[in-house]
């Protein structure tokens, strides 16, 4: 049997072979909104560019090679390919979400769909007896996300899935946190990976996008119908970015990785801070349950200051991170969860997850680490004055 190529060759290779006119190795932008037809009735696979773009197709192939699913749609963003997987359902139907949820999955779930009749539940996804319990007559997929944003918490996908299967609902995981470089939800059984391409593997913060990858044709149909009767779909200009970014994410991700758990280490021996998240670390929650379905820890980290009140002078103080919304990019981040990136849900909310306003959130980069742990000591220092 031939070998399947690994990740960082498909992702090196990105849009290769998508220029059939020049043989050009730089997928080509296609800025074209429509297509001439060579007869009445004919025409070359494209009509019209929100069903159909050259250089958006180049993207959604690598990021179903990357994902190992059959079928990939891009969308203009994250929550435009998650608003696109939530069409598969219809009112009346149960989603069981994982209870520490990017903020914005649960603003559109609770503000948008639930309106709709759709109805979410919560559940620790790490606790199979947990799931299992949750699941009622209505439930039509568990939503995932492994490691959450921001607590790290971590869900067992094998389990998921094979509740999920055994139930006859689908199981859909949110893989933007590890990028196909460090988990492939799909080859443990999922059957639906979701991402926000803004993330990992864009890589550079400087596109919006988003993804949706299937392993089963029949619902990549659907998503591809979805993709284009909705119509959030990925620029062709936005497409190039990505693939453009999809090429490094493999030693992005690597180096990223690298200075995070030398940042992790560093924060988890400071006297100020209290926790910190990350499943580099010892003692991190189902740390053997990540590694058994995950290549690495990650770059982002949570941590949490001993006192509240030290946040703002730590936010102010850090110069080399830069005080932004977002993660997975080139350079490091910060953000406060509690008032910026998780503000939709309620306090009492963070509160029962743990989510405190002392929680601050590094995206590490692939900057120098002796300059980010520098950077983060003299904030520290400053913070606590
Ligand atoms: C950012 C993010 C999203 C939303 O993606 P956008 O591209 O910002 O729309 C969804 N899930 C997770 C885990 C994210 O980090």
């Amino acid at each position: 049997m031939k070998r399947k190529r690994s990740v960082e060759t498909l992702a090196a290779q990105a849009g290769v072979g998508a220029d059939k006119a020049y043989g050009a190795v730089s997928a080509p932008i296609y800025t074209t909104a429509i297509y001439r037809y060579d007869t009445f009735g004919n025409h070359r696979g494209f009509d019209y560019s929100r069903s159909e773009n050259p250089t958006r197709q180049a993207a959604e192939t690598v990021l179903a090679d990357l994902e190992g699913g059959t079928r990939a749609a891009a969308f203009a963003s994250g929550m435009a390919a998650i608003s696109a997987v939530m069409t598969l359902f219809a009112a009346g139907d149960h989603i069981l979400c994982s209870d520490d949820l990017y903020g914005g999955t649960y603003r559109l779930f609770e503000k948008v769909l639930r309106p709709y009749g759709l109805s979410f539940d919560y559940a620790d996804m790490g606790d199979p007896a947990a799931v299992a319990r949750k699941i009622g007559k209505k439930t039509r997929a568990l939503f995932i996300e492994t490691p959450t944003n921001p607590l790290m918490k971590i869900a067992d996908l094998r389990e998921a899935a094979r509740i999920a299967g055994d139930r006859g609902i689908l199981s859909i995981v949110d893989n933007t946190f590890m990028s196909p470089v460090l988990q492939r939800p799909l080859a443990l059984g999922a059957d639906i990976v979701v991402h926000s391409a803004t993330k990992f593997l864009g890589g550079h913060n400087d596109l919006i996008g988003g993804a949706v990858i299937a392993s089963d044709p029949a619902i990549g149909e659907k998503i591809h119908f979805a993709q284009k009767a909705v119509g959030a779909v990925l620029s062709p200009f936005d497409a190039w970015l990505l693939l453009r970014g999809i090429k490094t994410v493999a030693v992005r991700i690597a180096k990223a990785q690298q200075n995070a758990e030398a940042v992790a280490a560093f924060l988890a021996a400071h006297p100020l801070v209290r926790k910190v998240f990350h499943p580099s670390l010892p003692g991190h929650p189902r740390r053997k349950l990540h590694f058994s379905q995950a290549s690495g820890p990650g770059a982002v980290i949570s941590f949490e200051l001993e006192r509240e009140k030290a946040v703002p002078r730590f936010l102010n103080a850090l110069k080399t991170v830069l005080l932004a919304e977002s993660l997975g990019g080139v350079e490091s981040l910060v953000t406060h969860p509690s008032t910026m990136t998780h503000a939709d849900i309620p306090l009492e909310e963070q509160a029962a997850v743990g989510l405190t306003p002392a929680l601050v959130r590094l995206s590490i980069g692939i900057e120098n680490a002796d300059d980010l742990l520098e950077d983060i000591a003299q904030a520290l220092r400053k913070a606590k004055r």
